[in-house]
C-alpha cells in the first residue's frame, strides 16, 4: 500500500499541496478502500469478504448514495496557494474549515517572492460571465506579465518601507495585491466531502488556479490510495455528469 504522507506535489509557479496525515494510517496495513468496506459491514457486523466481494460493495454504495462509510476516510493537507485560490476553497463548509490553521500575515512578513505570477493571461468568456477562455495574443501576454510584477515589485516596496517606519505588519499587508499573495494552511477533509470538491473543481468551468489543485489532490493522493474508490467516483459521478 502507498504510503504517501510528507508527499509534496508542486503546483502553480510556486505552490504546492502536501500530505500531512491519513486515516486509515498506512502503518495499520489497513487501506482506505477497506476502512470505508469495513465501515459498511459494520451494519451486518462482518468484515472483508476478499477482493472482488469488497470492491463490488464499495461500487454498491457509491452507486446507490450510501455515502457516510466513505467519511471513514481522513486527510490531512498542507496547502500554499495564492489568495484567490482560498477564497473559492474556504467556500467549502465540510472541507473541515472550522479545523483550519492558516498562516498568520500579522505574525509572519511576506517575502518578496510571495506571489503568485501566471504564465499567461486568459482572456474574459463570451457565454460565461465568470469563465475566461482562450489566451491573449503573445505581444500583450508579454507586455501585461511584466506590468503585473513590476506591480508586485512596487508593492512590496511600499510594504517593506511601512515595516521599516514602524507600521505593524498587520496593517502594513494592506499595500500588498491581495488576490496573488500566498498563503500556506492546513485542512482535514473526508474523502465523501472530498469527492464533493473534486467534482466542483476539476470541472472545466472552475477557475484554473483551483482546478490544478484539485488535479493534484486527485492524481498525486486520492487515486493512489483509493484505487477502487476512484473507480466508482469515475464511473458514477465524473463521467456520469459528462
Ligand atoms: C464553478 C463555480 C462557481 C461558483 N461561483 C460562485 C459565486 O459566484 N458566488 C458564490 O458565493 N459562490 C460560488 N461558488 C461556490 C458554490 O456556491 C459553493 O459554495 C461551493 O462550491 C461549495 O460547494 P458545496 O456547498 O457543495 O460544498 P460544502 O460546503 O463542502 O458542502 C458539501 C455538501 O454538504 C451539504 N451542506 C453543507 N452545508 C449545508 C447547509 N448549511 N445546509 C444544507 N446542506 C449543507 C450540501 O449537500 C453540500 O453540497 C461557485 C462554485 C463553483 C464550483
Amino acid at each position: 500500500m502507498a504510503n504517501l504522507i510528507g508527499h509534496r506535489v508542486n503546483v502553480l509557479d510556486k505552490g504546492w499541496v502536501e500530505l500531512v496525515d491519513l486515516m486509515p494510517h498506512p502503518a495499520s496495513e489497513i487501506s482506505g478502500d477497506l476502512a470505508i468496506v469495513n465501515a459498511a459491514r459494520v451494519s451486518f457486523l462482518g468484515e472483508s469478504k476478499g477482493p472482488e466481494a469488497d470492491k463490488k460493495l464499495l461500487f454498491y454504495l457509491l452507486r446507490n448514495a450510501h455515502t457516510s462509510p466513505f467519511e471513514m476516510v481522513e486527510f490531512k493537507f498542507r496547502v500554499h496557494a495564492p489568495l484567490v485560490t482560498w477564497w473559492q476553497w474556504v467556500r467549502h463548509r465540510t472541507f473541515h474549515f472550522q479545523t483550519v490553521n492558516a498562516q498568520s500575515g500579522r505574525y509572519t512578513p511576506f517575502e518578496e517572492d510571495d506571489f503568485y505570477v501566471p504564465n499567461m493571461w486568459r482572456k474574459q468568456a463570451k457565454s460565461n460571465k465568470q469563465a475566461s477562455d482562450g489566451e491573449l495574443e503573445e505581444a500583450s501576454n508579454e507586455a501585461f506579465l511584466e506590468q503585473l510584477t513590476a506591480h508586485y515589485d512596487a508593492s512590496f516596496t511600499l510594504y517593506k518601507n511601512a515595516l521599516e517606519a514602524g507600521i505593524s505588519k498587520e496593517m502594513a499587508r494592506l499595500f500588498l495585491p491581495g488576490f496573488a499573495v500566498y498563503y500556506t494552511w492546513v485542512v482535514k477533509v473526508d474523502a465523501l466531502n472530498l469527492m464533493n470538491f473534486l467534482r466542483l473543481r476539476l470541472a472545466q468551468d472552475a477557475q484554473y488556479e483551483i482546478r490544478v489543485y484539485a488535479e493534484a489532490m486527485y492524481n498525486d493522493f486520492f487515486k493512489p490510495l483509493l484505487p477502487w474508490t476512484s473507480e466508482a467516483f469515475e464511473q458514477y459521478v465524473l463521467n456520469a455528469e459528462a
